[in-house]
């Protein structure tokens, strides 16, 4: 099973993404969490990434497809995989239809989560305050909002057009969701 799992930041989508790679038992590729394993070893991808990071902005396009195209030829990828946080805009969209269609392993479903803007910001709030992440400051999150309606949401047009897109409400029971989402990919 290939995925991408999509939709606004606080939407639910690492956990989701988690609970799905356990239940089809493939890895979960998140480039956030690829930036910011190389931001604390202070790699130079890290110290390249960090400013755009903190910001809310994207990361250049040429850094984030080159870092899903190393870990997409990795080994333990070949069975399946699910796409947390990729792609974010147009031009990696095109980016990735590339890189699959050169190792001949096409997508087969995107999972898009939803829920209305003043419930992400409360959940991203709360989680600012367990998690202590740099880029969960009330500037970050409205900007990170900003550039997922204007540069991300477009992208679902795409894959819907495609016959490709799943779309659940991401609000609710964690299971809940969960169930709705294997419902609908197992079809
Ligand atoms: P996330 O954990 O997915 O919310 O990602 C945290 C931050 O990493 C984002 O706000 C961006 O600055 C950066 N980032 C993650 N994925 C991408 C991507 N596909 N393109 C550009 N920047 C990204």
């Amino acid at each position: 099973m290939r995925l991408l799992i999509m939709g606004p930041q606080g939407v639910g989508k690492g956990t989701q993404a988690a609970k799905l790679a356990e239940h089809f038992g493939i890895p979960t590729i998140s480039t956030g969490d690829i930036f910011r394993y190389n931001i604390k070893n202070e790699t130079e991808l890290g110290k390249q990434a960090l400013a755009f990071i903190n910001k809310g902005q994207l990361v250049p396009d040429e850094l984030t497809n080159s870092i899903v195209k190393d870990r997409l030829a990795q080994d333990d990828v070949k069975n399946g995989w699910i796409l947390d946080g990729y792609p974010r805009n147009a031009s990696q969209v095109e980016a990735l239809d590339t890189m699959l269609a050169e190792l001949g392993t096409p997508l087969d479903a995107v999972v898009a989560l939803d829920a209305d803007r003043d419930v992400l910001m409360e959940r991203m709030m709360k989680r600012a305050e367990i998690e202590g992440r740099a880029d969960d400051t009330p500037e970050a999150i409205a900007t990170r909002l900003d550039v997922y309606a204007k540069e991300t949401a477009p992208l679902l047009d795409i894959y819907s057009e495609r016959g490709q897109l799943v779309s659940i409400n991401g609000v609710g029971e964690i299971d809940a969701i969960q169930a709705n989402i294997i419902a609908e990919l197992t079809k």
